[in-house]
């Protein structure tokens, strides 16, 4: 239901080790024990990795943030004065994303401090999305400490909103998926309204995640608002084009809606309306018939002011088409038919092909390991998340599953020396998990 909040679950700490180790190390730390948990998960669509965050309010307005990562060092603020830091994004500025939207959505300037301790088993960097759960997580933390009601869905839109402030210029896909992920099933997530569609992946086979081990923060480069802005440019060039009013748009889908036609007809306006060979700023200018003083004053963004070239038909050409195959994939998923597997394969290559020809997105150790997971039995692999390194999902008939596990682990991280430490979890067989929630202690 949209209206839906996140769960509230009663459980025995004592039972479940994860929980108890973070109370123990709470403990330690704060000298008290923690008031309740709230876990959010990563994304793959699929989901099983996730945030969990300790909390107890304290009645001082002070913020004090541990981890039980020691490589995530102790920071503390006063509640009443969030400064998120966009030039270093240390991990800490995640967490104040979701504390600041939350405190921003409900018009609150005084906020009560608390003690958390955060426990992550997500690789971070890696496409699955670790900073969105944390952003998640927080902000859940925040709702929960203040006594306040969100449904799941108003949660994901403040935190994908809020996540922004870390520099990002995100969609809200990975927000949306963590609130509103449910056991067993995979999610179609859309739009304006945001809503998720059940999608019933089949039974004979299964999804492996692999790291390629190179990671990418998405905060600290600018390979991701550069193409967030190429989209930008290319849906207002696309719009120019049809005679839509332009400077409002910024979304390529947006045209798409306007225009009210199908992806495939989008593709057709695409090759029309916009040229393979990157466009310059002072190109769009004459496009768009704006001065350069505009462009960069109201439409670049401050990453993206001294980019000299702008390649927009292959960036709509990439949206379009993923957009289409997302829609191709829930078919198959619902029509079910004998080659349901193969048929998944093919579209999963095909994603990967316009990532890395078309968004380019990928990177070398990324190819190298989708050619490896396909040579060892899966029919289909591409990359996940952002791109520019971090985790492929290979989809894998189940029946070979161990022999594919077995050779991918020796071809690409034993023959190449990367390192495999267990909590990097860079091989594993993922599922669809369930969404943020909060425990209290029984
Ligand atoms: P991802 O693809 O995982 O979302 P990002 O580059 O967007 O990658 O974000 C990664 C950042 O999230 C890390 O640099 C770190 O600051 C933060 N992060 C990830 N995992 C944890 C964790 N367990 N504890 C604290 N911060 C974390
Ligand atoms: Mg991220």
């Amino acid at each position: 239901m949209a209206t839906e909040g996140p769960a509230r679950r009663r459980i025995q700490v004592a039972e479940h080790p994860r929980l108890l180790k973070l109370k123990e190390i709470f403990n330690s730390k704060f000298g008290s024990i923690p008031k309740f948990y709230v876990r959010a998960p990563g994304r793959v669509n699929i989901i099983e990795q996730d945030m969990l965050i300790a909390v107890e309010p304290v009645k001082t307005h002070t913020l004090q943030l541990a981890n039980t990562n020691p490589l995530y060092p102790d920071f503390s603020t006063s509640a009443n004065n969030i400064q998120i830091d966009r030039t270093n994004p240390l991990w800490h500025n995640y967490f104040l994303c979701g504390f600041k939207g939350i405190q921003e959505h409900f018009g609150l300037s005084n906020l009560t401090g608390m003690n958390c301790l955060v426990d992550g088993n997500i690789p971070p960097s890696s496409g699955l999305s670790s900073s969105s759960a944390l952003v998640c997580c927080a902000g859940l933390v925040t709702l929960t400490v203040l006594g306040m009601n969100l449904s799941k869905v108003e949660l994901a839109e403040i935190c994908a909103k809020s996540e922004r402030y870390i520099g990002t210029e995100g969609g809200g896909m990975d927000q949306s998926i963590s609130f509103l992920a449910e056991e067993g099933t995979a999610k179609l997530i859309e739009f304006s309204p945001l809503r998720a569609t059940d999608v019933k992946l089949p039974s004979g086979a299964v999804f492996v995640i692999a790291n390629s081990c190179v990671e990418m923060n998405k905060a600290a480069t600018s390979h991701f608002n550069v193409r967030v802005m190429e989209c930008r440019l290319a849906a207002k060039l696309l719009a120019k084009y049809k005679s839509l009013q332009w400077d409002k748009v910024l979304r390529l889908e947006e045209v798409q809606t306007e225009l009210g036609i199908s992806l495939e007809e989008m593709l057709l306006v695409t090759e029309d309306a916009l040229h393979s060979e990157p466009y310059s700023p002072e190109e769009i200018c004459k496009c768009l018939g704006i001065s350069l003083e505009e462009l960069r004053t109201q439409i670049l963004s401050p990453n993206t002011q001294d980019v000299l070239i702008f390649k927009l038909y292959q960036r709509a050409k990439h949206v379009y088409s993923e957009a289409a195959r997302v829609l191709q994939f829930k078919k198959i998923c619902e029509e079910a038919p004998d080659n349901i597997v193969q048929l998944l394969g093919e579209l999963m290559n095909q994603s990967h092909k316009s990532c890395r020809d078309m968004y380019e997105c990928s990177c070398p150790e990324l190819d190298q390991l989708v050619d490896i997971c396909r040579k060892f039995g899966a029919p289909g692999s591409r990359l996940t998340g952002a791109g520019w390194g971090g985790c492929t999902v290979s989809i894998v008939p189940a029946d070979k599953l161990p022999s594919f596990l077995a050779n991918v682990q020796e071809a690409y991280y034993q023959r190449s020396n990367r390192s495999l430490a267990p909590e990097k979890q860079s091989l594993f067989v993922t599922k669809p998990g369930g969404g943020a929630l909060v425990f209290l202690e029984a």
